[in-house]
C-alpha cells in the first residue's frame, strides 16, 4: 500500500498506536511478578482412572455420576428418573427408555466422561456402540465403537457430530474403557438473539487431542447442520439412547469462568 498524504499517514499512525496499546501490551491491572496478584485457588487434582476402577474427580468438581445412582440424571422422554441401569460402579443404556440429562444446567465446562462400547462387537456403522454426549443437549460428541469399524468420518467416535471429524483416531478396542476430557464454551447470543460467538469444543480420547478448539457451525443432526437458534446460557448435559448398551463411568463437569 503506497500513503500519498499527510491525514492518510496521520490516519495509520494513530491506528497502529492503538492497536500497539489495545493489542500489544499485557494487562494494566498487576504488574509483572507482583506478588500482591491474587493466587489461583489450591484444589485437590484427582487421580487417573485404571481399566478397573475409575479415578477420582478433582475436588472442585461437580460429580454427576460416581457409579452409584442416577439421582443427578433424569429421563429425556418425561423429565422423571433415569431407566438406565447402574451396576458395578458404571451406568448403561437401557435400550427404548430413551436419552438422560443432567438436572443441572452448564454453560462453559471441563467434561470427563468414560465410556465402554459392548464386546464382543455387534453391527456395523453407526449401529455398533452408538451413543453420544450432549453438550447443552444440543452439540453432540460421539461416542461409538469406531474400532475396525468404518463410518462416515464426521460420525465416528469423538467425532462433533454430522461436523468434524476427529483428527485421529485414538479409539480403543470395544469393552475397553475409554476417556473423553472436553472443554467446551457455549455459543453467545446477543439481546436480539443473533449469534455473537459460536460453541468451540476441544475433545481430548484416550489423552490424545482429536478436537482442537474447534468452532461448530450450530447444534449437530442427522443429516443436517442446522443453524444456531438462541438458547440459554446454561442448559442440561444429555447422553443419548441409540438402542445400544453402551456403559459411562465417572462422570464430572467443572464449570468454567468467562474469559479463561
Ligand atoms: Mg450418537
Amino acid at each position: 500500500m503506497i500513503i500519498r498524504s499527510a491525514p492518510a499517514l496521520i490516519a495509520v499512525a494513530a491506528l497502529t498506536a492503538f492497536a500497539l496499546t489495545t493489542f500489544a501490551q499485557p494487562p494494566k491491572e498487576w504488574g509483572i511478578h507482583d506478588m500482591n496478584r491474587p493466587q489461583p485457588k489450591v484444589i485437590e487434582p484427582g487421580t487417573a482412572s485404571t481399566p478397573d476402577q475409575p479415578g477420582k474427580p478433582p475436588s472442585d468438581a461437580t460429580v454427576l455420576f460416581d457409579g452409584k445412582d442416577l439421582s443427578r440424571w433424569r429421563a429425556d422422554k418425561d423429565g422423571g428418573p433415569a431407566g438406565w441401569k447402574v451396576e458395578n460402579g458404571y451406568m448403561e443404556v437401557v435400550k427404548g427408555t430413551g436419552g438422560i440429562h443432567t438436572e443441572q444446567g452448564f454453560g462453559d465446562v471441563q467434561l470427563h466422561i468414560e465410556w465402554r462400547t459392548p464386546a464382543p462387537p455387534h453391527g456395523e456403522g453407526q449401529e455398533r456402540g452408538n451413543s453420544g454426549v450432549f453438550l447443552m443437549g444440543l452439540y453432540e460428541v460421539q461416542v461409538l465403537d469406531s474400532h475396525g469399524n468404518q463410518t462416515y468420518p464426521d460420525g465416528q467416535a469423538s467425532a462433533l457430530y454430522g461436523q468434524f471429524p476427529p483428527l485421529v483416531n485414538a479409539t480403543r478396542a470395544a469393552g475397553e474403557w475409554q476417556t473423553y476430557n472436553i472443554i467446551f464454551h457455549a455459543p453467545r447470543f446477543g439481546a436480539d438473539g443473533a449469534l455473537q460467538r459460536p460453541a468451540r469444543a476441544t475433545v481430548i480420547l484416550n489423552g490424545v487431542l482429536v478436537q482442537d478448539d474447534q468452532e461448530l457451525t450450530g447444534p449437530t443432526a442427522h443429516k443436517a447442520r442446522p443453524p444456531y437458534k438462541a438458547h440459554a446460557a446454561k442448559l442440561p448435559l444429555g447422553l443419548q439412547d441409540h438402542g445400544d448398551p453402551v456403559r459411562f463411568r465417572n462422570v464430572w463437569v467443572r464449570e468454567l469462568g468467562e474469559g479463561r
